[in-house]
């Protein structure tokens, strides 16, 4: 008489009577029963995802394996993308370092230029005075 199996909700451990039945991944829920362990938003047969006994909307299931990395397509691309970030920032740092350079050494250079520049006024500022006193020289003789 009472040998009809009782089938028990996944989610809240209610019987399931057949109107209410949803089953999904060889589990039976009321059908209001199916939601995301994160956000607990109603989910469809159609829209849910599966992992370890626990289900998920599309959006939770996409962050919680990619936090933890457990879902290896994921992680896999993820770290594939973080590579090709490193290698986009190394080669960033290289340019850098590049540039740093260069303005070094253009500023080497400019200083050599300033120095070179600062000698050769000295120079003239020394062949002015050497002339100057020739002058007075020849002043002097001249007064004599
Ligand atoms: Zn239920
Ligand atoms: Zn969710």
């Amino acid at each position: 008489m009472f040998n009809v199996k009782r089938e028990k909700c996944y989610h809240c451990n209610k019987t399931v009577y057949a109107m209410e039945k949803l089953s999904c991944e060889n589990k039976v829920f009321h059908k209001r029963c199916l939601r995301c362990k994160q956000c607990n938003k109603l989910l469809s047969t159609g829209n849910y995802k599966y992992i370890e006994g626990k289900f998920y909307c599309g959006p939770h299931f996409k962050q919680i394996f990619l936090s933890i990395g457990h879902y290896s397509a994921f992680s896999d691309e993820k770290s594939k993308q973080k590579k090709v970030e490193k290698k986009v920032e190394e080669k960033k740092e290289e340019v850098k370092q590049e540039e740093v350079k260069q303005e070094e050494e253009k500023q080497e250079e400019v200083k050599q230029e300033e120095e070179k520049q600062e000698e050769e006024k000295q120079e003239e500022e020394k062949q002015e005075e050497e002339k100057q006193e020739e002058e007075q020289e020849e002043v002097q003789q001249e007064e004599n």
